[in-house]
């Protein structure tokens, strides 16, 4: 029998940086995270994502390979800055209502349950209690309470047709973003396309996009002004920017 121990400290340290959230979470966080939307291939072979096709897109590269790609909402964050909901005592302000990112720690749902066990190595700098004081949390490659991995999981599988669509259309149509993705698969580590989150909220007809993008600009406002004038998040910031005036249009309709 094979067992890993893990406990939380509420050190904060794993609030940092780009956080992945569901397309539900994404709408209703529309006032509080500065939203993207980020394309990870998965590498042919990448270990642990052996189920990642029923979560992905599928696209067909030029060199006639399929390339799998993570099509995640994310609250878009340089890693060396807090979320904007870790309080000052690191611990979540909105903890009953965190995303389910946040809840399934240390637990990462996009990957298969059998492959967890490298999610209970705590990396540096973060506080997680892994010895034998902290209580069993993976056993024989299953996760013992499992209930907010699954919770996770759900959400991905569920809305994983409409982001594929959405993607796979995109990629079809528009050769900016097509040469973007093609390179990113050839980056040698992990490669991200990042894209306006707004661009997958287009086609949904029964959204506000007036009341989502009167939300949502204040705060990437506020994120360009936190990121103006620092070369170490100047990609983030130059995001910020162009994603606030495409949201322009919705606003002066
Ligand atoms: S929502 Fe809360 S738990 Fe999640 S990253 Fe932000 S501060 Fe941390
Ligand atoms: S880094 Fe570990 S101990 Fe710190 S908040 Fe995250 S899960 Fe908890």
């Amino acid at each position: 029998m094979t067992e890993q121990r893990f406990s939380c400290t509420a050190c904060g340290a794993c609030c940092y940086g780009l956080l992945p959230l569901t397309v539900d979470e994404a709408l209703k966080s529309a006032h509080r995270f500065p939203l993207a939307m980020a394309i990870t291939p998965i590498k042919p072979g990448a270990r642990g994502y052996r189920s990642a096709g029923s979560i992905s897109a599928s696209v067909v590269l030029p060199s006639k390979k399929t390339a799998l790609l993570l099509v995640t909402p994310v609250s878009f964050i340089p890693t060396s800055m807090p979320c904007p909901e870790l309080a000052g005592d690191n611990l979540c302000s909105i903890h009953i209502d965190k995303p389910v990112r946040c809840k399934a720690m240390p637990f990462y749902a996009y990957k298969d349950e059998d492959h967890q066990r490298d999610m209970l190595v705590p990396r540096a700098g973060w506080q997680c209690e892994t010895s034998a004081d902290a209580p069993v949390v993976y056993r024989d490659q299953k996760i013992v309470d499992r209930g907010d991995f699954d919770e996770e999981r759900n959400a991905l599988l569920q809305q994983a047709p409409a982001l594929r669509r959405h993607v796979e259309l995109l990629f079809k149509h528009d050769t900016v973003f097509s040469t973007r993705v093609v390179k990113a698969t050839q980056a040698p580590l992990a490669g991200r396309v990042v894209i306006g989150f707004v661009s997958f909220l287009r086609y949904n007809k029964e959204l506000n996009l007036m009341d989502f993008a009167r939300k949502q600009q204040p705060v990437l406002e506020s994120w360009a002004r936190k990121t103006a004038g620092d070369a170490k998040v100047a990609q983030f910031h130059q995001y910020y920017r162009e994603a606030v005036s495409d949201l322009d249009r919705y606003i002066s309709v």
